[in-house]
């Protein structure tokens, strides 16, 4: 096996597979997605998400408003909370700034969560209960069900603690029998510890941060981090100072980057079987 952890490819068998049970559905799962003001990244990843959904066939439904009161945004949220035939609701983030983005993503029906973010699917995931997971945590648990790595009582390290990325992990980790420490800014002698890491996440947004030094040997190592740097993407793991020392590695780009919109769209078909069943 290759010591890469080739998330293009894998994202690429998951999609099929998710197309071919949408074609076999009589009616096709919805996901709308809300975005607000001007990003210029979110208008990327709006599209990622397009794309996908009209690849696996999933109604795929854009509102942009170009400024929106929260209590508007929330009253519309509400609307297709009652829709029957909208099954998945992404609020784009980040909002503007002055928006309440906890408010506004947690006035998502929990059912149509498809981030995962609401206080109420975080909460289950906490309980270890069967629910909506935030898409690049969840994508992160198919790779290394993919690379068949048993968790059961490893020593896993999380390093960067966001409602998004972090803390899921962690969850998730928990909840596959890994025995887990989550790292953040203010954590002390951090090459200390991510050094006895079996398994060592990294999400923190600081191009290349993980050193050689700070990797146990043999470890697998995965790699959240997008930094974009003149143009080019780099993880927050320096990947060929590292690759000498590891058995499995995921790229940046090309690691768990493509699985996050893959598993988007995993959510919305299992939010139209939680609706319809
Ligand atoms: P975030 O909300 O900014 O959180 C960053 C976390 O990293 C915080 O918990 C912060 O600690 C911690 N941190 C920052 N500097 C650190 C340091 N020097 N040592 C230890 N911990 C440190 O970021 P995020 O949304 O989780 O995203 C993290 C990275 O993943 C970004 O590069 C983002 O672009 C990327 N990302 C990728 C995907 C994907 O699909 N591949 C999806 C989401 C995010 P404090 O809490 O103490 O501030």
């Amino acid at each position: 096996m290759s010591k890469n952890i080739d998330g293009k490819k894998i994202s690429l068998e998951i999609k099929n597979e998710l197309k071919e049970k949408v074609d076999k559905m009589n009616e096709k799962p919805t996901l709308v997605v809300i975005s607000v003001g001007d990003n210029p990244a979110s208008s990327v990843y709006v599209k990622q998400k397009e794309k996908c959904a009209n690849y696996i066939g999933i109604n795929y439904q854009h509102i942009h408003y170009d400024s929106i009161s929260d209590d508007e945004l929330i009253n519309e949220i509400q609307k297709l909370n009652k829709d029957k035939k909208v099954n998945g609701i992404i609020v784009q983030l980040p909002l503007p700034d002055g928006m309440d983005e906890k408010r506004i993503v947690n006035s998502v029906d929990y059912n149509k969560d498809v981030d995962g973010l609401t206080y109420l699917n975080a909460g289950l995931l906490l309980n270890n209960n069967k629910t909506l997971v935030s898409c690049t945590p969840n994508g992160i648990m198919e790779l290394l069900k993919h690379e068949k790595i048993n968790l059961e009582g490893i020593n896993a390290v999380v390093v960067g603690r966001s409602i998004l990325v972090g803390k899921p992990m962690m969850n998730l980790l928990i909840n596959a029998n890994a025995t887990v420490t989550l790292c953040h800014s203010k954590t002390k002698n951090l090459d200390k510890i991510t050094k006895k890491a079996d398994l060592l996440i990294v999400a923190i947004g600081k191009k290349e941060f993980i050193k050689k030094e700070m990797v146990k040997r043999g470890s697998i190592i995965i790699d959240v981090g997008i930094n974009r740097v003149d143009g080019k993407l780099y993880g927050d793991v320096d990947y060929l100072d590292v690759y000498s020392k590891v058995s499995k590695i995921t790229p940046v780009p090309g690691g768990v980057g493509p699985m996050t919109v893959v598993m988007l769209m995993k959510n919305v078909i299992d939010a139209y079987n939680i609706q319809n069943n």
